[in-house]
């Protein structure tokens, strides 16, 4: 239920109005919304602003969430949102589809995976842990609570949250879903990527909290940190447009999905990370079979001589890699996605 009404500050930002509360049910149908959502204040008083946009269609429908750029150095989700709107026609479409653009200005701000905290000369959170945050937290804690709070409770049946790898580390078109869940499973399978990871989510996060809110939420991640990817971008538009095809909001035609992309699905993986610091060959791609204890990659010191190899614990599919020559420990390396019996 959402109890809230639109509620306009009176700020207009960019030529585009400020809002501190969101209700979809307040805005007309078949017509598109730009607002600026007033999020926590800075140190200096002033408050970060959210740009988001509502499409409201036609006819009466559900409402689909695109969320992106609550990691601030992830940006390939904020083009498959622009590409989305960009070609909808709200005449066509049932319900309403929100676009977050970025969620996190603050870590957007300096290129970062997490909100940077002037207190005590600088402190940091990840963003994407902190859900459904604090109302008297600090200003990551409040961002979110007000995120969870004025802007996405009451106006969401449907969430996909838009990530990347971090900086120096890679994925394929990689989605986690929690398959308890059997609509995020659907929507999961809906998405062309490259490979799947039945997971039970990690408290705090943005899909986990709507998970246990009861609603069905995926992540989807999108290759590599602080680029556009335009393969990942039209395959994630081509799984966004499945699903509002197959939950009522379109009348288009399902196309590519998990089945026909012969997408691999794993319930388990592991990271192996650097125990050292040093230079790293990389001997493995993303995509590539691995076997029990195959050398994966080592690292080399300064005068060149290997100082470490680095072996897999498992068999599997290579899920990641570190793409960064230099790595310092606990720096990931490699991660292997496969699948256990239970
Ligand atoms: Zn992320």
């Amino acid at each position: 239920m959402n109890d809230k009404k639109t509620t306009y500050t009176g700020d207009i930002i960019q030529g585009i109005p400020v809002i501190n509360n969101l209700n979809i049910n307040d805005l007309e149908q078949n017509k598109v919304y730009r607002f600026m959502f007033q999020g926590s204040a800075m140190n200096i008083g002033q408050p970060w602003f959210v740009p988001l946009l509502v499409a409201r269609g036609a006819k009466a429908g559900k409402s689909l969430l695109l969320n992106t750029g609550i990691h601030g150095d992830e940006l390939n989700g904020i083009k498959v949102i622009q590409q989305l709107f960009a070609q909808l026609d709200t005449s066509q479409l049932a319900g309403t589809i929100i676009g977050v653009l970025q969620a996190s200005p603050n870590s957007l701000v300096h290129i970062n995976k997490n909100w940077l905290l002037s207190t005590d000369g600088g402190d940091f959170e990840n963003m994407n842990r902190l859900f459904p945050g604090k109302e008297n937290g600090n200003s990551a804690e409040q961002h979110a609570y007000l995120l969870w709070n004025n802007l996405w409770r009451g106006n969401v049946d449907y969430m996909i949250d838009l990530h990347s790898q971090s900086t120096d580390t890679e994925y394929p078109l990689f989605v986690f879903a929690d398959y308890r869940n059997v609509l995020a499973q659907q929507m999961a399978e809906l998405i062309p990527a490259d490979q799947i990871k039945n997971d039970e989510g990690e408290i705090g996060t943005v899909e986990t909290t709507f998970i246990q809110h009861g609603i069905p939420a995926i992540t989807i991640e999108l290759g590599a940190a602080r680029i556009f990817q335009s393969d990942y971008i039209q395959r994630t538009l081509i799984g966004i447009r499945n699903i509002l095809a197959k939950f009522g909001f379109s009348n288009n035609q399902i196309t590519d999905t998990a089945l026909s992309n012969n997408t691999f699905i794993g319930n388990q993986m592991i990271s192996i990370r650097a125990l050292h610091g040093g230079y790293t060959e990389m001997l493995v791609s993303i995509g590539e079979d691995v076997n029990y204890d195959q050398l994966v990659a080592y690292q080399i010191n300064q005068f060149g001589d290997i100082i470490r190899e680095y072996r897999t614990p498992t068999a599997g599919k290579v899920l990641s890699v570190g793409t960064s020559a230099i790595r310092e420990a606990g720096g990931l390396l490699v991660r292997i996605l496969y699948n256990t019996p239970n």
